[in-house]
């Protein structure tokens, strides 16, 4: 009889534990959205991860628009997101919002080219149009057929286009003549429609005009060039000179810089979903990054302080997510004001603004570098920061609300 052999059973060698992939929402915040708009949210998510991501960075750094993206945008239907009728994709502000994080997340500068054009142009006409105006202009719109811009801010009048435009609307008859400048007005160098806002010389109240770029004699736009953020976005400063605008071009809900606002609401509403997506970006690109770059022998994604840059990375996210989902329940039950957007806008940009630093930071030298992907939302993240309302005039809407002062026109 054969005695028994102890043997020992070979261990497995032990395979490396997968490491987590970055997510970027914590909380599981996207289990808000229905199932139908998650849907749709992740056909943006793939789109611009598979058509957009590989094209974005050389358009950005050459300043150029990747106009060969507008034919699979079309496709996507989101094309008057959070308005209803007229062709317009329809849906809640939530997943408006959802839909512009995702795209900023990928892209900021593609998220501003549709903030400007279904937000700014489009909510224009959706929120301070006749009934006439809406039909003719929102469905070639929301097919993005016909793009549009929106021209408020003036090479002199910044922030305070409230208390006083320099561009002048005169009535003559049914026409109404327009002369001033406009500045950083996105889209413009190469759209169909600008909304260009006024100050009617008759009363001193600012309105609305819609205005045909390519046809419209004494209209003309020169690029912006040498931006160091957003750079994909084609910025116009536009000249009005004597520019003929019939009466049924005019906004007929746009009386006084009261209308204008509740555009700009609905917009500062969207650029603080746009900062966050642009933060979850450069977070998720970062903490990749930290956990494959290998310093002393391990990833830099072990060490201590590392670690703190992420976790402050992913609470300024998760803090910013919580108070835009929020945003969007108070609009959904008709109470978002002025300054319920202003703070959202404020606070996603600013708590943006440290994110990208942080993702920056945590990238070494290769963080200046565009093709590592963290540098452009770097950049980016300072335009979001100031445009639709700096920080500080976003802050005087809010202290004007919580102190009953207000501290400019
Ligand atoms: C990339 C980009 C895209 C843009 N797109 C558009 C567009 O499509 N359409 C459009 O109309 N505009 C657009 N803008 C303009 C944008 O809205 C303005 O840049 C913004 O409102 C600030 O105006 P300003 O640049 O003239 O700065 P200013 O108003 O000159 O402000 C300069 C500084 O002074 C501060 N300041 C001003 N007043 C006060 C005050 N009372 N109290 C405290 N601080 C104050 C500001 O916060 C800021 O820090 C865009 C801007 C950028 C950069």
């Amino acid at each position: 009889m054969t005695p028994a052999v102890a043997t020992v059973a070979a261990k497995p060698a032990k395979q490396p534990k997968p490491l987590p992939a970055p997510n970027s929402d914590f909380y599981e915040l996207y289990e808000t959205l229905s199932a139908e708009e998650l849907a749709i949210v992740k056909r943006v998510r793939a789109f611009m991860e598979t058509k957009a991501a590989p094209l974005v960075t050389k358009y950005w750094v050459d300043d150029a628009f990747p106009f060969e993206l507008l034919p699979a945008v079309k496709e996507l239907g989101i094309g008057g997101l959070a308005m209803h009728g007229y062709g317009c994709a329809g849906g809640s502000l939530a997943l408006l919002g959802f839909v512009l994080m995702e795209i900023a997340r990928v892209d900021p500068s593609f998220a501003t080219f549709i903030g400007v054009h279904v937000g700014l142009a489009m909510g224009s006409i959706y929120i301070d149009g006749s009934e006439e105006q809406k039909q003719k202009w929102l469905p070639p719109m929301a097919r993005f057929e016909k793009i549009g811009c929106f021209g408020l801010t003036e090479p002199l009048v910044g922030s305070g286009a409230s208390g006083g435009l320099t561009t002048t609307a005169k009535r003559e008859g049914d026409t109404w003549i327009l002369n001033g400048e406009k500045r950083w007005i996105g889209n413009a160098p190469w759209c169909d429609v600008s909304i260009i806002w006024a100050r009617d010389l008759a009363d001193n109240q600012v309105k609305g005009f819609i205005v045909e770029n390519k046809t419209t004699p004494g209209f003309s736009v020169e690029k912006i060039e040498h931006k160091i953020a957003l750079k994909m976005v084609q910025n116009g400063h536009i000249t009005l000179k004597d520019v003929r605008v019939p009466e049924a071009n005019r906004l007929q809900g746009g009386n006084s810089f009261r209308d204008t606002a509740k555009v700009l609401k609905m917009t500062r509403y969207a650029v603080a979903w746009m900062a966050t997506g642009c933060a979850m970006g450069a977070y998720e690109a970062a903490l990749k990054y930290a956990q494959q770059r290998l310093q002393f022998g391990k990833p830099i994604g072990s060490f201590q302080l590392v670690q703190d840059l992420l976790a402050r990375m992913i609470a300024n996210i998760t803090a910013s997510q919580c108070l835009i989902v929020r945003q969007a329940q108070l609009h959904a039950e008709g109470k978002l004001t002025d300054a319920h957007a202003a703070l959202a806008k404020a606070f996603a940009t600013s708590k943006c603004r440290e994110t990208v630093a942080w993702a920056r930071e945590l990238l070494g030298g290769n963080g200046i570098v565009a093709d590592y992907n963290v540098a452009r939302f770097f950049a980016d993240c300072e335009a979001l920061y100031s445009y639709e309302g700096t920080f500080q005039m976003q802050n005087l809407i809010v202290g004007k609300a919580i102190t009953g002062f207000g501290a400019f026109a």
